[in-house]
């Protein structure tokens, strides 16, 4: 029977099959990741995975998860981590909302909290997943350009609104605003969502977590999968008002009711508990990073000022897909976007560790001659 039904023969002939497609898919431009190669011995420069592995915690608490009980559903509401998470910020269980993998959190967001008869307001130069969303939940949005320096400018966003949504630091451009500016936006935007995506902000910026409390309108996303090391397990979540995790649970339940398997749970709460291994990991890649962007300058880059764990930087003579297109050849693979035409002269360089970032300096200054 199975092999009968995927058999292209069944359709008619000319027919595409892809005529079995709902409008919706027709509709949609997915989001493109990062390449992860299948090739070995690559420095993998490009997706901002942290070069350190997992706290040891982790992955001991991983491997007890390995037994008998894999046959029962994990915990539908992530209890136990929730309580791991809002213990690290000094908040209570009911604040957090976990998924799998922070674009789930963020997926569930747009639904929830997004979709409004006014457009969401996002940077016109940021993380390519919010459009995505809006397509995937039909949901009107608006580009606000950043300046001539890639900041982003609060009061360029104080118009009506669905919500807004921007990464502190920004992606891909590493540039950090300040814990000042943003709540000068929530003071003047009471009636409608400000998400906070913080996948970065461990590696030098302000977070928002602070201002929960005062500003009911707040939502803060973390990930894992970047200062905790732990990209491959899958785990993110969202802090805010607890009625606004409501929001987000009833989506959740709506669509899959245990999205965070027994190993993402037991992993992700051991991760969060030990501080002290995140702290280390944190500071070891802030101080590469310093190396990086000094020796990138020196090869004459000009590189935005940094506080995430990567650095975005172009070469006054050199194009980025040139650029990126030689490092490959050198064995080293490093972020190029040619879309907006205004950052396609740039390179995102994730920071990996000492040896790594040498290595991509010297096929650099190879690909310069
Ligand atoms: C990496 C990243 C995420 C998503 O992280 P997950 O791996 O899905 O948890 C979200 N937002 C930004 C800006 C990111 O760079």
């Amino acid at each position: 029977m199975r092999a009968r039904r995927n058999t292209a023969c069944a359709a008619p002939e000319g027919a595409p099959v892809s005529r079995y497609w709902s409008s919706v898919v027709e509709g949609l431009t997915p989001y493109v990741p990062g390449e992860q190669p299948k090739l070995p011995d690559l420095i993998k420069l490009n997706t901002n995975e942290c070069p350190y592995g997992p706290s040891p915690r982790a992955l001991e608490a991983l491997r007890a998860e390995v037994g008998d009980t894999l046959r029962l559903y994990p915990d539908p509401n992530s209890d136990s981590l929730k309580h791991s998470i809002a213990k690290f910020h000094g908040l209570k269980p009911a604040q957090v909302f976990v998924g799998n993998g922070s674009d789930e959190v963020l997926a569930h967001v747009f639904l929830a909290l997004l979709k409004h008869e006014q457009p969401v307001l996002f940077p016109d130069i940021t993380y390519s997943f919010y459009p995505v969303y809006c397509g995937l939940y039909g949901i009107a949005y608006r580009r606000v350009p950043l300046t001539a320096s890639f900041e982003i400018r609060v009061d360029d966003y104080f118009m009506p609104n669905g919500g807004i949504i921007f990464p502190n630091p920004n992606a891909p451009t590493g540039r950090p605003l300040a814990l000042s500016e943003i709540e000068r936006l929530l003071r003047a935007n009471a009636e409608s969502v400000v998400v906070v995506d913080e996948a970065y902000v461990d590696f030098g910026a302000e977070s928002a977590v602070g201002l929960i409390e005062h500003y009911p309108q707040l939502v803060v996303a973390h990930t894992l999968s970047k200062s905790r090391s732990l990209a491959g397990l899958r785990v993110g979540y969202a802090l805010g008002n607890a009625d606004l995790i409501e929001a987000l649970r009833r989506v959740k339940d709506s669509f899959n009711s245990y999205p965070l398997d027994r190993f993402a749970a037991a992993g992700a709460a051991a991760a969060m508990e030990d501080r002290v291994y995140f702290e280390q990991t944190c500071a070891r890649v802030i101080a590469t990073r310093t190396r990086l962007v000094r020796d990138l300058a020196t090869l004459g880059f000009e590189v935005l000022p940094s506080a995430a764990n990567f650095v975005f930087a172009r070469h006054p003579r050199h194009g980025g897909a040139e650029l990126a297109a030689r490092l490959r050849e050198r064995s080293v693979i490093v972020r190029h976007f040619s879309d907006p035409p205004r950052i396609a002269q740039y390179l995102r360089i994730t920071v990996g560790t000492d040896a790594q970032c040498a290595a991509l300096i010297t096929a650099l200054g190879a690909s310069l001659a």
